[in-house]
């Protein structure tokens, strides 16, 4: 028999309603401080207890809201920002939907206490769940005072769902972040039970940078506007760059979104010198035309898409890497001045057809990139006739197969003689990189290559690990490592990809599982990509390795085939360096 159909009571819509727009105590407090910069607050205070699950108190200087419509802000669909779709277009608030306030009181035990500019006293609304508000005159400032108590205690599920509050402290750690990066003009207290308050004073968007992300080295960018689009940064340098994105915060028409995509094109502005799934520290506002972003994509209103998403990204990257090509951190070693002279046209040689994640490149290579000396090679090579041709291996046609290696220095160093001077590589970057390239090209066509092991490696994982494996069953799997759990803290690898099979598999397997698990904040494309990286730097040579002037021919060859190859390795150490025969001549008096 059929299942009857029945429309759902109210307050079991509001719930769920309500779990799509708060998910946890971090989404409180983002659409609680929405409102009081909503309300042109200046000056705002944040009270938070238990990680935000006992309480979030927000208290705003506000234009408030009128006592006859205070019961109306908490009803769904409610709002004082837009009164058509047509406002959406060119929308200056943070808010539009008017779900926010819906949303918390159907789920917490929510009281508000307002006070419109031009009122004499204030009016405090209370509501416990989906229970009519309570209403009632209550003295108090202008601005509006919102608490919220117990989230989720009438929602079980959910509840059971919140992290530990250590884990939504840390959520709303970054709430409070980018509300202040956004807003630097305004003067943010935070209290929290047991810790000492913090105060953000208003100050000019890098002073505030500074202050909020706790570093003094931030690069300040300004950029004219170029298709429509102004980019405004604050930017660390590549060492103190972290794996993830989760530091670099984004503000689109001063809205904190979170965007992948965006984030890449800032870290491909650097160029080679941040390896893959590595970001700066640091903050980007990007403003462009509000008709040619929809915001409205979002139950949380953290993504936003742009009509044109292309232009958007190469505009960024472009602007960001003309002004960060002026760093000193981006003018590394290149000591062949009379080399680079001699063969001025090379710098506009494109190398934009590296693999998709690094691919915008062309604004790097208008400086003296520390790739140039290598470009420049590659060039005199195709210019002095060895030109590749298909009968060719690589072998006699690319820039570093034409090197000579001439020894191995210290079981590290590989030394080679070029035409314009000596070339020094590191044999642990050069291989990693290979490895890491091939790897990462195989990972991205789904076929990684396997070798199984001759015996089956049981490795100790722990129970912590285990029940994350649970909950990704196929992510080692995509990584080309075959395992299967044996008992409650262990699991047999079966096969390893082909390409770093040689090692301990139990080394490896663990340090890409604690590469897999690390920083749950991060996408998880990025986490495959440093995990990847770990994977090839197990494998690669290591200093100590000997090997012969054949080997290091061989490992040239590779580097020429290494398609994506650019002179850092994935952990950004550089790969090759080079010292002109005219420097060495002028430094021993010739
Ligand atoms: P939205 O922000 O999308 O309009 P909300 O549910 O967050 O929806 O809020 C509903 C309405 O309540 C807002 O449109 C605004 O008029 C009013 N409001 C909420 N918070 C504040 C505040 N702190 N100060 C002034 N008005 C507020
Ligand atoms: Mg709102």
């Amino acid at each position: 028999m059929a299942a009857r159909i029945a429309l759902l009571p109210d307050s079991v819509i509001d719930q769920i309603a309500a779990g799509e727009v708060i998910e946890r105590p971090a989404s409180v407090l983002r659409e609680l401080l929405d409102n009081a910069l909503d309300a042109q607050s200046d000056r705002i205070v944040i009270d938070i207890e238990g990680g935000g699950i006992e309480s979030i108190v927000v208290l705003d200087n506000g234009h408030g809201i009128a006592a006859e419509d205070a019961t109306k802000a908490l009803l769904r669909h409610a709002t004082s920002k837009i009164r058509d779709l047509q406002d959406l277009q060119a929308l200056r608030s943070r808010g539009f939907r008017g779900e926010a306030l819906a949303s918390i009181s159907a789920v917490s035990r929510f009281s508000m206490t307002t006070r419109a500019a031009d009122a004499t006293s204030a009016v405090q609304v209370r509501s416990e769940g989906s229970q009519q508000p309570d209403v009632s005159p209550t003295a108090g400032q202008p601005g509006t005072r919102v608490e919220v108590r117990d989230l989720f205690y009438n929602v079980p599920a959910r509840r059971k769902f919140l992290k530990s509050a250590p884990t939504e402290t840390a959520h709303i750690n970054k709430a409070l972040m980018r509300a202040a990066l956004s807003r630097p003009d305004v003067r943010f207290e935070i209290r929290r039970a047991g810790t000492r308050r913090k105060l953000y004073t208003p100050s000019d968007s890098l002073g505030r940078a500074k202050q909020v992300l706790g570093t003094d080295s931030l690069t300040d960018i300004t950029t004219e506007r170029a298709s429509g689009i102004y980019v405004r940064a604050h930017l660390s340098s590549p060492q103190e760059s972290r794996s993830g994105a989760s530091n670099l915060h984004l503000m689109v028409n001063g809205r904190p979104v979170l965007d992948g995509a965006l984030a890449r094109s800032v870290a491909f502005a650097y160029g080679s010198v941040l390896p893959p799934g590595r970001f700066p520290v640091g903050v980007v506002f990007v403003d462009l035309d509000p008709s040619t972003v929809d915001i409205n994509v979002h139950p949380q209103k953290l993504e936003v898409r742009f009509s044109d998403a292309r232009l958007v990204h190469e505009t960024l990257t472009r602007q960001l890497a003309r002004a960060l090509g002026t760093e000193p951190w981006s003018q590394v070693q290149q000591t062949s001045q009379t080399y680079a002279q001699s063969y001025p046209s090379s710098r506009s040689h494109s190398v934009s057809h590296g693999t998709a994640n690094r691919a915008v490149r062309e604004p790097t290579m208008q400086r003296t990139d520390a790739w140039a000396s290598l470009s420049l090679l590659r060039d005199a090579t195709s210019a002095y006739g060895s030109a590749p041709s298909p009968e060719h291996s690589e072998r006699t046609t690319g820039p570093f197969a034409s090197l000579t290696p001439i020894a191995q220095l210290r079981s590290l160093f590989i030394l080679c003689e070029g035409e314009q001077g000596l070339y020094i590589i590191d044999q642990h970057a050069a291989d990693e990189r290979i490895r890491y390239a091939k790897l990462h090209t195989q990972f991205e066509n789904q076929s990684i290559q396997t070798q199984r092991l001759l015996f089956p490696a049981q490795v100790e994982v722990g129970e912590q690990a285990l029940a994350w494996l649970e909950s990704h069953p196929e992510s080692l799997r995509s990584l080309g490592i075959d395992a299967d759990r044996i008992s409650e803290t262990e699991i047999v690898v079966r096969a390893l990809p082909a390409l770093v099979a040689k090692g301990d598999p139990a080394t490896l397997v663990e340090q890409a599982l604690g590469e897999l698990q690390r920083d749950a904040d991060r996408a998880w494309s990025d986490v495959l990509e440093t995990t990847l990286a770990t994977m090839a730097c197990h494998a690669a040579l290591r200093r100590g390795d000997r090997i012969s002037l054949r080997e290091c021919s061989a490992l040239l060859a590779q580097l020429d085939a290494t398609e994506s190859f650019k002179e850092h390795c994935p952990h950004g150490r550089p790969v090759v360096f080079m010292i002109s025969f005219a420097d060495l001549e002028k430094k021993l008096g010739r």
